[in-house]
């Protein structure tokens, strides 16, 4: 698997396996299981997409070398703070059954995000975890993070696909040495993409899949991503993006595709805010 290298030296695979909305216990461990065994080695999971015990499990029965894994969770709004950031770690550590993490993030733009930063630059400091990050940062609130905290976030996972392509927030995050990594890297499936004419015209040229165009655009453009489909096939399709290239003008039919914002969720928006704010993952 290629990756990208961290501010801080960690490499990152340029293609991690997401997990939101896989919340039966069982069908989140055996796709787990199996991505693993397709060859997938980051694995993206959150402490509120509550599996992160199913994603340990399957990573136990693995039996892939811990060194060889790279294990992202998330921080939940509701524990943010600096005491309560490091009693989540550990809580996500012990679900995950791993004694560190390779990325930690926090998870949206809210609550107390700075004191929850210096603690997760403690975590960093003590080895707990091997790079720090934020996400759903917009691009001020990431600039303001990274010119007054002592550690920069090494990553900001946001939401980028070809309807919402985020161009300048890319360009900033590549200013602060901050890596973009692309959630709904599919779209969430919506707006029916896998089946949109100026994507299918580019598979049918390359004789592979819209989902491939798509994850193939996201690799060409320098920004790591982390599909989740629940389909062993899919799987597949979805790491084997290396044998094939895009030229400009597949890039530049794709960039006519940004509708430029969100359609699942914009996060400067109160209404958002308060709707996240509600959400508690725990008593
Ligand atoms: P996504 O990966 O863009 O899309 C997933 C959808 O695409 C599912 O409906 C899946 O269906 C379908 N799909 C996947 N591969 C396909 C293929 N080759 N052909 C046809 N359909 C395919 O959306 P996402 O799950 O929201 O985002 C990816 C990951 O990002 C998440 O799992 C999670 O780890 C992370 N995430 C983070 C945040 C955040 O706030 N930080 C927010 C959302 C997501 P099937 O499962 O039926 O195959």
């Amino acid at each position: 698997m290629e990756c990208f290298e961290l501010a801080n030296g960690v490499f990152l695979p340029k293609i991690g396996f997401g997990t939101f909305q896989l919340t039966d216990a069982k069908t989140c461990e055996q796709c787990v299981g199996y991505a693993l065994e397709t060859g997938y080695r980051l694995i993206d999971t959150a402490a509120s997409y509550h599996n992160e015990k199913a994603v340990g499990n399957a990573i136990r029965h693995a039996g892939i070398p811990r060194s060889e894994l790279f294990l992202t969770t998330k921080l939940w709004i509701q524990d943010t703070g600096y005491d309560r950031t490091l009693h989540a770690f550990e809580q996500s550590l012990k679900k995950l059954g791993v004694d560190y993490l390779d990325l930690y993030l926090i998870h949206q733009p809210f609550g107390d995000v700075y004191d929850s930063w210096r603690a997760m630059e403690r975590l960093y400091r003590e080895g707990a975890v091997k790079a720090i990050g934020v996400s759903n940062f917009s691009s001020e609130r990431l600039i303001d993070l990274c010119m007054n905290q002592d550690i920069k976030p090494m990553v900001n996972q946001i939401e980028i696909h070809p309807f919402f392509q985020q161009g300048d927030a890319i360009k900033v995050m590549k200013e602060h040495h901050v890596l973009p990594q692309a959630w709904g890297p599919l779209s969430e499936a919506q707006r029916d993409i896998f089946h949109h004419k100026i994507l299918m015209k580019i598979a049918a040229k390359h004789g592979v899949s819209t989902a491939q165009v798509m994850l193939r655009w996201h690799y060409q453009r320098g920004v790591a991503t982390i599909p989740k489909t629940a389909h062993g096939e899919r799987m597949k399709e979805n790491l084997d993006i290396f044998d094939f290239a895009l030229s400009e003008k597949d890039m530049n039919a794709i960039s006519t595709m940004d509708i430029g914002h969100s359609e699942i969720m914009d996060h400067r928006s109160p209404c958002t805010a308060r709707q996240l704010n509600s959400i508690k993952i725990h008593a």
